[in-house]
């Protein structure tokens, strides 16, 4: 049974959009050491922007390269999906498209207007045997697009920090959380600038879904039983992780169902300074319970 008090902490919790499954996980972030963060959707706003088009093939033109990514992309609810849609601005033709795959961390490939089509990152392309040349190009998120086995393009995509991430994460540490760790699927360059701008000194990217879970656990580990591990993610390609952390909180309630399952704390906002007010609603709770 749950103990009287903690009725108080979780309705408390609500108040402030902070929607808590168990008095124990309120119990367990009181005990916080170490927070992990997702970087896209959580750190970030996860909304991506198209910043740069390399065409890299004579057989398409930028418009041609948009069209193509857009139509795969159109199939996806990833916010780099979102942003490549966005930037095409035309309607897309679904007929265009058959069998449309998703590989989590990856990207999508389907057959385009009678085409193998990939769109997608670095590790999609070493699948399916295209070669890309490294390029000289701004820091940003790389949208491969290749047809049948033939690099057309790349597409450079931006996303930026939420505004008060630098600050909730410098709160944290105020409240004793020693360590801080970002994870990502995204590439190392852009990894490194984003865990730079917000101060985070640990961080792990080009990982696989299932790779951010083995990471976790390795944390986990290090921390012993007595320290709470959370995991804060926007539940996209996620839900794994937020399910296997001593406290999984998910954010923005935008993320998925399997999302909201999968986590113990759900937060209404996406501000990440909702983060550090769960910390404190831990700590209150537990004076009245005492
Ligand atoms: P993050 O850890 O940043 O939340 P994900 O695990 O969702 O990232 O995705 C990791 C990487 O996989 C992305 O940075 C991108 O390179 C690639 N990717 C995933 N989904 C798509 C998609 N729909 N289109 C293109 N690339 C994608
Ligand atoms: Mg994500």
């Amino acid at each position: 049974s749950i103990p009287l008090g903690y009725f108080g902490g979780i309705g408390g919790a609500s108040r402030y959009g902070i929607l808590v499954k168990g008095g124990n996980y309120l119990e367990a972030m009181r005990h916080m050491k170490c927070v992990v963060f997702d970087k896209t959707g959580t750190i970030t706003k996860g909304i991506f922007k198209v910043t740069d088009v390399y065409v890299t093939s004579e057989e398409v033109d930028r418009n041609e390269l948009i069209k193509i990514a857009a139509h795969m992309e159109h199939f996806s609810n990833h916010p780099i999906a979102v942003s490549i849609v966005k930037e095409y601005g035309q309607t897309i033709d679904e007929n265009l498209i058959k069998d449309i795959s998703e590989i989590a961390g990856k990207g999508l490939k389907a057959t385009y207007n009678n085409a193998l089509v990939a769109v997608g990152n670095k590790k999609l392309m070493e699948q399916e045997g295209i070669r890309v040349k490294p390029m000289e190009t701004s820091v940003g998120t790389k949208v491969y697009v290749a047809r049948d086995n033939q690099l057309l393009g790349v597409i450079l995509i931006a996303d930026t920090l939420k505004k008060d991430s630098i600050e909730a994460i410098k709160a944290l540490k105020q409240y004793g959380v020693e360590d801080v760790i970002m994870l990502t699927g995204d590439h190392e360059d852009v990894a490194k600038e984003i865990a730079g701008k917000v101060g985070i000194t640990k961080y792990y990217s080009e990982l696989l879904p299932h790779e951010k879970v083995t990471r976790l656990e390795e944390v986990m580990q290090k921390a012993g039983k007595k320290d709470t591990v959370v995991f804060v993610g926007d539940g996209i390609n996620d839900a794994p992780v937020l399910a296997r952390a001593d406290v999984g909180i998910a954010m923005g309630a935008v993320g998925s169902d399997a999302a909201i399952e999968a986590a113990d704390v759900v937060l209404m906002s996406d501000e990440l300074s909702s983060i550090v007010n769960a910390i404190k609603i831990s700590r209150n709770t537990n004076k009245i319970v005492w």
